[in-house]
């Protein structure tokens, strides 16, 4: 720290990403990221008349894509915010909405971003414990008072709630916002983006980065009333008016319209997740029931650090934390099936050396 850092950020603990070695030796299932390449699509999109064009700035609006986006989930135009990658749309969420009289809440184990907003913005902010087994109890959140952030499906446990739970919860706070970040909805949740266009506080966020593949082209969205919309483009252009870049903005039109071979791959990942389990628990692993690309799961034999420790000097990667709450679990990204077959063979010789 240099003596310059202004003194409200002195005690902000930054947001840890995940490991991304660049050498490529490791089975990567630490970030949830998709184990299968964009589509021919986008490779095509990513042209050379389009890099002849970088001399010149992105829409500003985003327009092309904002419109595809309305297109393909039978939303307006009006209704749809870009930002680079999700994480920035939480944090104009934070920006926008949440103050001293405006606090935020959101799940104890969830989203570690969530927290590095509060902390940056400092926010009053309620950590609400999740019930036994990680289950969100919708109720603990009902007439809260408070902005709220749910991840829905959760991460990391992978669990998720009815879209009949999600409107009880926003039809219960009408004078507050609440943001459902649906950043794994693809791989058999429900979305609640329906509820659009029935509540103006409720705020849906989406992501290109799981099972779109496009982690490292950055692409988040926001689906919400207009008005929110407006407030969020307010900020947005306080702070990078042209925060999607032109690559970017073409690569996600190609993803939307190669819709098909994204719902193609989500199939085998959930063939893959349910395959996952199964194995696991022939090992005597528990895991937790999974609406995400991973999954959340625990040893009874191998504590969750060693195990994370002894999978990557096989040359496997997963994500542990050292939370107490969560200290016993690793999350595993469901990659293709022959990363899978690695992972669990990695795993059978691991839990063998504990016997
Ligand atoms: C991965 C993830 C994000 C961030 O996604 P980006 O669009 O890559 O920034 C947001 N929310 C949750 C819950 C995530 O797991």
């Amino acid at each position: 720290m240099s003596r310059f850092l202004s003194a409200r950020f002195a005690d902000l603990e930054a947001y840890v990403p995940g490991e991304q070695p660049q050498d490529m030796k490791y089975v990567k299932l630490n970030t949830n990221e998709s184990p299968f390449p964009p589509a021919p699509a986008v490779l095509e999109a990513i042209n050379a008349a389009e890099i002849d064009r970088l001399n010149l700035y992105p829409d500003p609006e985003g327009k092309a894509l904002r419109e595809k986006l309305a297109e393909h989930y039978g939303v307006k135009m009006e209704n749809v915010f870009l930002a680079n990658g999700s994480d920035e749309l939480l944090n104009f969420f934070f920006m926008t909405f949440c103050d001293e009289e405006k606090p935020v809440a959101y799940p104890a184990v969830s989203y570690g971003f969530y927290p590095v907003y509060a902390s940056l913005y400092r926010l009053p902010h309620a950590e609400i414990p999740l019930r036994e087994g990680f289950r969100l109890e919708p109720d603990d959140y009902c007439g809260i008072g408070k902005n709220i952030v749910i991840a829905n499906p959760n991460a990391p446990t992978g669990r998720a709630i009815s879209v009949d739970d999600i409107e009880r919860i926003v039809k219960s706070s009408p004078d507050h916002v609440v943001m459902i970040d649906e950043a794994y909805i693809d791989f058999g949740g429900e979305s609640c983006l329906p509820l659009v266009e029935k509540y103006e506080n409720l705020l849906v966020c989406q992501t290109f980065s799981k099972f779109r593949s496009l982690a490292g082209g950055r692409l988040g969205f926001a689906i919400a009333s207009p008005a929110l919309i407006e407030d969020l483009d307010k900020i947005k252009y306080s702070t990078n008016s042209y925060n999607i870049n032109r690559l970017t903005m073409a690569a996600a039109i190609a993803t939307i319209e190669s819709n098909d071979y994204y719902a193609g791959n989500s199939q085998k990942i959930q063939a893959n997740r349910a395959y996952t389990i199964e194995e696991l628990a022939k090992l005597g692993f528990e895991t937790l029931p999974s609406k995400a690309n991973f999954i959340f799961t625990r040893c009874p034999r191998v504590p969750g650090g060693k195990l994370y420790r002894d999978l990557k000097a096989r040359g496997v990667l997963v994500r542990h934390w050292e939370k107490p709450e969560i200290a016993d679990w690793c999350r595993v990204t469901i990659g293709s099936r022959e990363q899978m077959d690695i992972f669990l063979e990695k795993v059978r010789e691991i839990v063998k050396e504990a016997e």
